[in-house]
């Protein structure tokens, strides 16, 4: 009997047969999900002979959902991820024209799903720019609810933005040039810091040893300088025992981690860009407000080749849904021809953060021989020496049987 997985003390229960709620998606969507749901099920039926598996609950939403039922995320799919609590997505079109703006901020948006967490590291054998490839191994924490990326902005010569003007000129004596567009860039203490505890979580459970906050605080000292003072705030408050500042660790330590402990440290947006292609085996977990997560979650990706093949999951309290980082890629919609990678690793985080872990492995290792054995889908065969082209579908087939 399929049952639904519970919340409970900050915890997901998850029994043997859960509920997962699955959204195929757009364009690509249907084929990658196909090819995902293939993967999953044969890696978690192979880790439990047979005793887990998986029921999934198919949702409605994107343009199929609207061709039914007028509405891109109909209210009955919202309510059944609400009881779901994980569900695993395809990538979404965004409706062009008038009312929403993004489907997947709206889902964010919904169920304040406040962190954007994506793992980055490279898999052998796929094609990168760099000489160490393997060098990069982190997980990105991008906040995801506030600052420029809050929709508080207005065009310029609107009322809006004149009225703001404004007050900004007469009452806070701001030299803004007339007639500019505004954008308001919020960040809250509360905001930050959950972000930043969800990461420092992490990083204690999965034995990782170093949590850096990448802010611009040297410039924006309000916001995202306190970003990265709450931070040290909510983790001396937090975690005393285990969370050592980097600054405590020159005084106290030498220099050097004592065992069992973890590294808070903060680095400045733009010399973390530097940092991640010269040094990037210092870096392990990182904390970041959205607009930094954002660029940095891609320039991360393309480090290890893998834009294409990138996992990612928007989690809140109680609520995590797993997706492909790409788009729908329209001109390839039916054709069972993309790489279904992104969605089935997307699918691994998926498996461990149920707790289901000897699955996930099974799956990222399989898809590293699958990779290895240079029978892949057009976008890796276009750039590996001796590789054969194969369709969406073979490629998860194979994953399938290197298990
Ligand atoms: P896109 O769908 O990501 O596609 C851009 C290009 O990336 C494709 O033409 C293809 O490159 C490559 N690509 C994407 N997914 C791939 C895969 N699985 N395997 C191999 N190659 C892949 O970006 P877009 O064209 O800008 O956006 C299309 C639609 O998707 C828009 O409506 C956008 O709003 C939406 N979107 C949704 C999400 C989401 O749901 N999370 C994210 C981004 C965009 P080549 O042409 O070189 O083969």
């Amino acid at each position: 009997m399929s049952e639904y997985i519970e919340y409970k003390n900050g915890e997901f229960v998850v029994g043997g047969n859960p509920l997962v709620g699955a959204l195929a998606g757009d364009g690509i969507g249907p084929d990658i999900w196909k090819a995902t749901k293939m993967v999953l099920d044969a890696a978690v039926a192979k880790a439990y002979d047979g005793k887990k598996k998986i029921a999934w609950r198919m949702l409605d939403a994107g343009e199929e959902a609207y061709a039914k039922t007028g509405s891109y995320l109909p209210e009955e799919t919202l309510a059944e991820i609400e009881k779901l609590k994980i569900a695993i997505k395809g990538p979404l079109s965004t409706p062009t024209g008038g009312g929403i703006r993004s489907l997947n901020v709206a889902l964010r948006h919904h169920f304040d799903l406040y962190a954007c967490i994506r793992p980055v590291r490279w898999y052998e054998g796929v094609p990168n720019p760099m000489k160490r490839p393997g060098d990069l191994d982190v997980v990105i924490f991008r906040e995801n609810t506030e600052d420029v990326y809050a929709g508080l902005e207005w065009s310029a010569g609107s009322d809006e933005a004149a009225g703001l003007e404004k007050y900004l000129v007469e009452n806070l004596g701001a030299k803004i040039r007339p007639g500019s567009a505004l954008g308001i860039k919020p960040m809250s203490p509360e905001g930050s810091k959950r972000l930043i505890r969800m990461a420092i979580e992490y990083a204690i459970e999965h034995g990782r040893k170093v949590v850096t906050m990448v802010h611009k605080g040297n410039i924006m000292k309000f916001t995202e300088g306190a970003f990265c003072q709450w931070g040290y705030e909510m983790a001396a408050a937090e975690f005393p025992e285990v969370v050592i500042p980097e600054a405590e660790l020159w005084e106290k330590y030498d220099g050097k981690l004592p065992k069992g402990k973890i590294l808070l440290n903060d680095r400045i947006a733009d010399a973390m860009f530097q940092q991640l292609l010269l040094r990037p085996s210092e870096y392990d977990v990182l904390a970041t407000p959205n607009l930094n997560g954002d660029y940095l979650s891609d320039a991360c990706a393309a480090q290890v080749g893998g834009l294409g093949i990138a996992p990612g999951a928007n989690v809140g309290d109680g609520i995590a849904i797993f997706e492909a980082t790409h788009g729908t890629a329209p001109k390839y919609a039916g054709l069972d021809k993309v790489n279904p990678g992104s969605l089935i690793l997307s699918g691994k985080m998926m498996l461990d953060f149920m707790g289901w872990n000897e699955a996930g492995s099974l799956v990222e290792k399989a898809l590293q021989q699958a990779i290895a054995g240079k029978k892949v889908t057009y976008d890796l065969a276009r750039q590996m020496e001796g590789a054969e082209e194969v369709s969406c579908s073979r490629f998860a087939e194979l994953i399938v049987a290197a298990m």
